[in-house]
């Protein structure tokens, strides 16, 4: 199955930024007759880029026609109404969305969002026809306390609802403690969650939803993605700070090539 790379702009990018995104797409076509040839559409990588909400429809424009997936980085749960200031995944797809990333550790643990609430944001974007990201991961104290497989199975069990069977998704695999900080889990520990994550999608979705890929993200750099991605249950990669420098995502893309 083909890896899914995807940069995470966070609240960052301006109008200006939007030269990043036309660079990997740049490279990208480049790489096709080059070192990735034959990998990129094909059966090897899927790349995608959510930027902040105000830049989705420009980003989508500018890189119509490339294959570059553009991304939300969150939606509402509720199709429209009185909820000033969120955007509903009907919204995101209509300004040329396709991915959405939900349930990420800064909307957990910053707006206090549970995995009942991230269970029915993920049935709204498939009700959208948006591809769900959809991230777990636990924190320091809970990796200290011999916690983490038991916290990251639970919130896999309370955010993956049923009607994802069948549906094209994945799972993001984010330690609290690796995202934004340098710090990145061992290849074993890496090992060890993403097959515990495996385990609980096919307790929860049956065969069809067990084959969705399961992306590790916390830290990915050029320099450790090949080593990363080459990990047993690692379908790709969520990158956040280096996703904004198309030099560094595209080097992140070539580790999986
Ligand atoms: C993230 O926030 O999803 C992330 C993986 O961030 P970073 O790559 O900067 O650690």
């Amino acid at each position: 199955m083909a890896k899914l790379i995807v940069g995470n702009w966070k609240m960052n990018g301006l109008g200006p930024a939007l030269a990043e995104a036309q660079a990997v797409a740049a490279g990208l076509a480049g790489s096709l007759a080059g070192s990735l040839g034959g990998t990129l559409g094909g059966s090897g990588v899927r790349v995608g880029l959510c930027p902040p909400a105000t830049l989705i429809e420009r980003m989508a424009r500018s890189l119509s026609g490339s294959p570059v997936l553009v991304g939300g980085q969150d939606c509402r749960a509720e199709a429209s109404g009185a909820f000033t200031g969120d955007v509903s995944a009907e919204m995101l797809s209509e300004a040329g969305a396709v991915l959405v990333i939900l349930g990420h550790s800064e909307r957990r643990a910053g707006c206090g969002e549970t995995d009942a609430l991230v269970a029915a944001k993920v049935e709204a974007a498939l009700r959208a026809g948006l591809e769900p990201i959809i991230c777990v991961g636990e924190t320091l104290a809970e990796r200290e306390a011999g916690r983490a497989v038991a916290v990251v199975a639970t919130q896999v069990r309370g955010s993956l609802p049923q009607v994802l069977a069948g549906r094209a998704f994945s799972v993001a695999y984010e330690p609290v403690w690796a995202i934004g900080t340098g710090l990145t889990p061992t290849t074993a520990q890496i090992e060890e969650i993403h097959a515990a994550v495996r385990a609980e999608m096919s307790a929860v979705l049956g065969v069809p939803g067990a084959r969705a890929p399961i992306l590790y993200g916390g830290s990915v750099k050029p320099a450790n993605a090949a080593e990363i991605l080459s990990v047993a249950e690692v379908g790709g990669a969520l990158v956040g700070g280096a996703s904004l420098k198309s030099a560094d995502f595209l080097g992140i893309i070539a580790g999986a090539g």
